[in-house]
């Protein structure tokens, strides 16, 4: 089993819904995965699902007190105020755990810069909110005080078509001399029930970001067990 013994460490595994999902087909996966995640200390499920579901999606995990998490894909980058559209943290910090931020996605379609990314981070750190920071490699800024990191290639998120777990353990070895051995890295790109034992089993790789593999509940529960194997 992934972390056990004195061994232990943390092992993420995050949902990226990206813009899918209605309600009721949020609540109906949080009903099927809930019940099927083991309670262990270690062991950090997060679901981030679109901004119109998360209340439901908190609300439903803390009724059916399931070990789950609730984060965020995006952050403002300003406090709460006059700036329409944004999702401030602080408006969001009773719901949310965590906040993907600098996903490729948004830097793509979204001109989201790296003094933008910072600027979320800061945001959520001043709001009891963990920042995940998603990098292209080991080049790619963490803002300071990040201490959580996935390491995306932009060619493997939805191709089918992942890196290999070593090349993502070297990634995550250079994130760690870089910025210090608390820094925990995780994988994202085209992960699946069958290959994420492979990523996480990596020394350096502390768990999976997981986009489209993350909508079917099914190949959702079968990826946390296949990381407890
Ligand atoms: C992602 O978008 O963060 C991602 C990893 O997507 P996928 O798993 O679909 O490649």
């Amino acid at each position: 089993m992934a972390g056990s013994g004195s061994n232990m460490k943390n092992i993420w595994i995050i949902a990226n819904w990206k813009s899918n999902k209605t309600i009721a087909e949020a609540l109906d996966w949080v009903s099927k995965v809930g019940p099927a995640i083991p309670k262990r200390d270690g062991l950090k499920v997060v679901i981030c699902p679109t901004f119109s579901c998360i209340s439901e999606v908190k609300k439903a995990v803390t009724v059916g007190n399931f070990p789950l998490m609730v984060g965020v894909q995006d952050l403002s980058p300003f406090g709460v105020g006059a700036y329409t559209g944004e999702e401030p943290a602080k408006l969001l910090e009773d719901y949310v755990n965590l906040a993907i931020l600098g996903h490729s996605e948004r830097r793509q379609n979204f001109g989201e810069t790296d003094e933008m990314v910072a600027k979320k981070a800061e945001q959520a750190l001043a709001n009891s909110t963990i920042p995940l920071i998603c990098v292209q490699n080991e080049e790619t800024p963490v803002p300071e005080d990040c201490k959580l990191v996935a390491y995306e290639p932009v060619w493997a998120i939805g191709t089918g078509n992942p890196d290999t777990p070593q090349n993502a353990a070297d990634v995550a070895k250079k994130l760690k001399q870089k910025y210090g051995g608390e820094l925990q890295v995780l994988y994202g790109g085209s992960v699946t029930s069958q290959n994420v034992k492979s990523f996480v089993s990596q020394e350096n790789i502390d768990g999976v970001l997981v986009g489209n593999a993350s909508l079917d509940a099914e190949e959702f529960i079968k990826i946390v067990k296949g990381c407890e194997e």
